[in-house]
């Protein structure tokens, strides 16, 4: 017998219906969303060893925070080599301006060790044309590389449909149900690859996380400016059809 348990197939499937509502599919909430944001521009792509630490060092902070840290680690040191020997305290009071620097000094250079040891050297590029399966394997094996890390070294840095899945994205897909109800953060990542075109993977992880950041709050979702909404299962929980609050059409969104 081939294939997933049923036991399990069953808790990753997606709803057909949720309180009467239709969910959208994976490639509906993809146009629908990249009409709303527009097709986003990509940032610079990083070598996989520079995307790997970047990853580490926006752990817990904004984006504009980490490539502070980013760049004075830059500054500070030549070479891989020199970071991975640089006494923590150092390298922590380099990377300060990321946040929870005590923490992401030694898991950095815990990262930069296990490379080194598994490669001889800091070359992670054989992962580009590594299968998928055993690209992520290959860096879930390190200490402290979960899933969302290694999604997003595999997505951003080396062009692999990998899907990275945070808070935001979680939280999105389950209202949506994108994912079904039992799915944990960790499966999410499996189950949402699989739930779209390899090319869409990307743009998907991108709308997803935008969304959750800028209408799909956690605390008050902006329902009515969603362009979600009408098949939103989640909808009628956040917003009364009498509710006078937010004007659609006064809620302006920046394109990506
Ligand atoms: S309708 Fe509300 S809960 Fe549903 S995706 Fe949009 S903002 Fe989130």
């Amino acid at each position: 017998m081939t294939g997933a348990p049923r036991r399990t197939r069953r808790k990753v499937l997606r709803p057909r219906s949720v309180r009467g509502v239709k969910p959208y599919t994976p490639d509906e909430v993809y146009d629908l969303l990249e009409d709303y944001y527009g097709v986003p521009t990509r940032r610079q792509r990083l070598d996989g060893m520079s995307e790997l630490v970047w990853t580490i060092l926006s752990q817990h902070t904004s984006d504009v925070n980490a490539e502070r840290a980013f760049a004075a680690l830059s500054d500070r040191y030549e070479t891989w080599e020199d970071v991975l020997h640089a006494p923590e305290a150092d390298l922590a009071e380099t990377i300060r301006s990321g946040g929870l620097a005590n923490q992401k000094a030694p898991r950095i250079q815990q990262a930069l060790g296990s490379v080194r040891e598994r490669t001889g050297g800091f070359d992670i590029s054989f992962l580009e044309t590594m299968p998928l399966e055993e690209a992520k394997a290959w860096l879930r094996a390190m200490p402290g590389v979960g899933p969302k890390t290694a999604g997003v070294v595999l997505s951003f840095s080396m062009g692999q449909p990998a899907m990275a899945v945070d808070t935001h994205i979680y939280r999105v897909s389950k209202r949506l149900a994108l994912i079904g109800p039992k799915v944990t953060a960790n499966e999410a990542h499996d189950v949402l690859e699989q739930a779209i075109a390899p090319e869409r993977v990307l743009n998907l992880h991108v709308y997803l996380i935008t969304h959750g950041r800028r209408v799909c709050k956690a605390q008050r979702p902006l329902c009515h400016a969603c362009p979600l909404s009408e098949r939103c299962p989640e909808r009628p929980r956040h917003v009364r059809e009498d509710d006078p609050r937010v004007p659609t059409a006064t809620l302006s969104h920046k394109p990506l």
